[in-house]
């Protein structure tokens, strides 16, 4: 067991004047000392009650936008690295309010998972991206394998599975172009539990990727032991990978950890050529990020082909071919 302790601390009589608002102070400055990695001390500023009351008022208007439809799904390709084809799709959620604008996740799904609003909210996703997913095929779209990110609580419920399967059943995709992508922070909660799970989640024929793979922590040997199809690098090893740094080597080491353990490896964030070359120099053979698309409305899909995939793409981009879909094919979308 380890234990850590996070203290929060109100100050009599500034924070007070009774036991009780000392007490609801303290416990505010808890949850900041919580926030800020645990085992540490935070004291009690009035800048805290401010952001307590906008997370408040953050989740009541999240409750909202699910109801009122102000959710969608952006989707970003993941692509073969050698040959520029589409391989993949991730699917990454996007908050439309309306007077707040855009609003990105990283805003929202702490908040969802700290509230569990993630569990109606991740069954939303989920269904979301597979009907997509279905519609794509049907449209005549080749077979990419939609990702979709799993938070650590929704990994950790009981009818994950269930949940699952009922999706694919209901839109009617097959489980080999579904890939969950969890973090290592989520499965190293519990590492005996977390094995059993994602071999049923294999077992069902669904692919299971680490996001932000280097930058949590899990032991080499749990590593071999999880029933994984792909290591995602994070972006921040890719961000400065030919600057001569460190990171460079991180992610050589990432690509040769993945090859031994015989797994996929993808690396994220890429919005440089340069980082294209380094990356299929060293071995990796899939990427994601920029340089190939940002994420997108699937309605922009079509037009993203028309633009990328044509001659001029190829010639100024480096090695792309997009096969067997000619630009032509998507003028039908
Ligand atoms: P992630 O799963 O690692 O997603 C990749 C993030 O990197 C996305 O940010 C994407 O827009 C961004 N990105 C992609 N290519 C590049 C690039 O070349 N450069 C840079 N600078 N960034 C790039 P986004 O969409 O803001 O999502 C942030 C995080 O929020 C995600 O990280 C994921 O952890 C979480 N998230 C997003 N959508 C969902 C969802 O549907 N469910 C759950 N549970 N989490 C989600
Ligand atoms: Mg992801
Ligand atoms: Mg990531």
């Amino acid at each position: 067991l380890y234990i850590s302790c996070s203290i929060g601390i109100s100050v009599y009589p500034e924070d007070g004047d009774g036991v009780e608002s000392l007490m609801q102070c303290a416990d505010v400055a808890m949850y900041q000392a919580k926030e800020r990695g645990r085992n540490n001390y935070q004291f009690f500023t009035a800048g805290m009650t401010e952001r307590a009351q906008e997370e408040l008022r953050m989740e009541s208007k999240l409750r909202q936008a699910i109801v009122n439809d102000e959710l969608l799904m952006h989707y970003q390709p993941q692509v073969d690295l050698q040959s520029g084809r589409v391989i993949g799709m991730e699917a990454l959620i996007r908050w439309q309010h309306p007077v707040m604008g855009l609003i990105p996740p990283a805003k929202f799904i702490p908040l969802a998972e700290e509230t569990g609003l993630i569990i109606p909210l991740g069954k939303w996703i989920l269904k979301a991206a597979c009907k997509q997913a279905r519609q794509w095929q049907q449209s005549g779209y080749p077979d990419w394998k939609m990702a979709v990110n799993i938070s650590p609580k929704q990994f950790w419920q009981a009818d994950l599975l269930e949940t699952v399967a009922d999706i694919l059943e209901q839109t009617g995709l097959a489980p080999e172009f579904l890939e969950l992508e969890i973090t290592e922070s989520a499965i190293m909660l519990d590492v005996e539990k977390a094995i059993d799970t994602m071999k049923r989640i294999r077992g069902m024929g669904i692919s299971l990727a680490v996001d932000d793979f280097g930058t949590g922590y899990s032991s080499l040997s749990c590593l071999q032991r999880f029933p994984l199809s792909k290591l995602k690098i994070d972006r921040s090893f890719i961000s400065s990978i030919v600057d001569g740094d460190n990171n460079g080597a991180i992610a050589e080491g990432i690509i040769a950890l993945a090859r031994t353990l015989h797994l996929e490896v993808i690396a994220e964030g890429i919005e440089e050529l340069s980082q294209v070359e380094f990356l299929i120099n060293k071995g990796c053979k899939q990427g994601q990020g920029f340089f190939f698309g940002h994420p997108m409305p699937p309605e922009r899909l079509a037009t993203y082909f028309l633009q990328n995939f044509t001659a001029d793409y190829n010639k100024n981009k480096g090695p792309s071919t997009f096969d067997p879909c000619t630009a032509e094919t998507f003028l039908r979308f």
